[in-house]
């Protein structure tokens, strides 16, 4: 099963990502963690891309198509792709790339959540510096403060996670990656999860049969 997820920053695409692995060995390919990693390695494309991410903007899309479709190229199936595609032009660029490796996209879940429990969400989201793994500090805690649960690695704030960087986000999100639903909700792909109504980590048992029934139609 190959799957999309869309959602604004702090949506919880990650977390989600996580739950729904329950099931399959989904390989989770998060564009923003591959990022970090890279910038943490100062590599030249961390370099280039922690220009953009400190100010909240997107990378370039020719940097990010080429990142993806090498994770691609790897794992041919069972996977969920996490913060990608951002724009339109992903978007088709993903379509292209699908068809050339002839791998369907089973479906695009969009979490849709409201922006002031955004903005309190990122205010207490910390993530691991070393496995990526993200915890928030009021509802859901590391059992040792400042120290990861999944990897012992020390807990840090995104930069990006400031309140003028997410407000600047949120707009690029409505903007650029708003469009994103549509397109594929026209290619009958779209699977919408209102995080106000629907649990992902409790109700994770119907979102897994909903995209059953998707895959049975790819
Ligand atoms: P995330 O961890 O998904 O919130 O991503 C963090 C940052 O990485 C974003 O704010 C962008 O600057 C960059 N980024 C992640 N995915 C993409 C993408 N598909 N296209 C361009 N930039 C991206």
């Amino acid at each position: 099963m190959q799957l999309v997820i869309l959602g604004a920053p702090g949506a919880g695409k990650g977390t989600f990502s996580q739950s729904i692995k329950k099931y399959k060995q989904f390989t989770h390919i998060a564009t923003g963690d591959i990022f970090r990693k890279h910038i943490k390695d100062q590599t030249d494309l961390g370099k280039v891309a922690s220009t953009y991410i400190e100010k909240g903007k997107l990378v370039p899309n020719d940097l990010t198509d080429d990142l993806i479709f090498s994770e691609l190229n790897l794992v041919k199936k069972d996977f969920i792709l996490d913060g990608y595609p951002r724009n339109l032009d992903q978007a088709k660029k993903l379509d292209e790339m699908l068809r050339e490796l002839k791998i369907p996209l089973t479906a695009c879940v969009s979490l849709s959540i409201e922006q002031e429990v955004i903005v309190d969400r990122l205010r207490s989201r910390v993530v691991c510096s070393n496995c990526a793994y993200s915890y928030n500090l009021k509802t859901a805690p590391t059992k040792t403060k400042g120290i990861c649960d999944n990897c012992g690695g020390k807990l840090v704030h995104r930069k990006d996670d400031s309140p003028e960087i997410v407000t600047h986000r949120i707009q690029i999100y409505e903007r650029e990656t708003e469009p994103v639903i549509n397109y594929y909700e026209e290619q009958g792909k779209l699977l919408e999860i209102d995080c106000g109504e629907i649990d992902f980590v409790t109700q994770i048992d119907e979102i897994w049969s909903l995209l059953l029934e998707r895959e049975v139609k790819v």
